[in-house]
């Protein structure tokens, strides 16, 4: 166990490695599941919901919090904790986590942290793994050596990387176009098209996929395929952002369905 207290993050250079097991022998089993302060991405939306069989709305409503993230000025959701003293998350039992098979990405990743960059020419994205080390982590004492790849593969987070990639894109639309907060209608409607897609699909039988666009093969798809759904809702939030006068409409969508 580490002695110091401060958590330490330390960048592993492309093909290092590191030594991490967590499993529920570990004497601090499932202590990283408290003091929970849990952002999810609308993938990370999507899994849960679908895992625990709920609609995306119903999910949102009892499970989450949505504020404007200052920097973005876009909608940031997060886990409302289970036991707000403990801040302990909604979905943790004692024999570990309820929803293992749909976990958001910052569980998978943990004890790694991914930092992406996107380069300003030739608008690629480069990725590169930190390690960040708590003092109340027992996990580096023993365990597998692994690259960061290799982690990657084993926690499945190649979807979730693909997805969270795409909303790199979003925000990156949104900092050009429209930089700072935006107004409470627009909002909304962001944070309905990403997070509330259930709500989107049920939208589409009212649309005329003859003046979609670009977004018509989507349209077809997002009616049965949830990452088609997705995307749509990425879409439609990216040409939302790109009309001036968004945000001014008198239709805002805070809540969800
Ligand atoms: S989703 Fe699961 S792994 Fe993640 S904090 Fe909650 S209980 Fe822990
Ligand atoms: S604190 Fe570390 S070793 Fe302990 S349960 Fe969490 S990830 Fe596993």
């Amino acid at each position: 166990m580490e002695t110091d207290q401060a958590p330490r993050i330390i960048p592993i250079a492309v093909g290092g490695r590191f030594a991490f097991d967590c499993n529920p022998g570990v004497a601090c089993f499932n202590a990283c599941c408290r003091d929970l302060s849990q952002v999810l991405t609308p993938y990370d939306v999507l899994r849960l919901s679908r895992g625990l069989g709920l609609r995306t709305g119903e999910f949102l409503r009892r499970h989450t919090a949505c504020r404007i993230g200052p920097g973005s000025g876009l909608p940031v959701v997060s886990l409302v904790p289970g036991d707000p003293a403990e801040r302990t998350c909604p979905f943790l039992l004692p024999s570990g986590c309820r929803v293992y098979c749909d976990r958001p990405s910052s569980c998978r990743t943990y004890p790694l942290m991914r930092a992406v960059r996107r380069d300003r020419v030739t608008g690629r994205l480069s990725e590169e793994f930190l390690l960040l080390r708590e003092p109340h982590c027992g996990g580096f004492e023993t365990g597998p050596v692994r690259t960061p790849a290799e982690w990657v593969a084993e926690q499945g987070l190649a979807p979730y990387h693909a997805e969270n990639d795409r909303l790199l894109e979003v925000i990156s639309v949104k900092n050009r176009l429209r930089p700072g907060p935006l107004p409470p209608p627009a909002a909304g409607e962001v944070a309905a098209c990403l997070y509330d897609l259930d709500r989107l699909r049920d939208g589409l039988d009212g649309s005329d996929p003859r003046q979609l666009g670009p977004e018509a093969e989507l349209f077809a798809a997002a009616r049965t395929d949830d990452l088609a759904l997705l995307h749509l809702g990425m879409e439609r939030v990216k040409r939302l952002l790109a009309q001036p006068n968004a945000g001014r409409a008198t239709q805002g969508e805070t809540a969800w369905s």
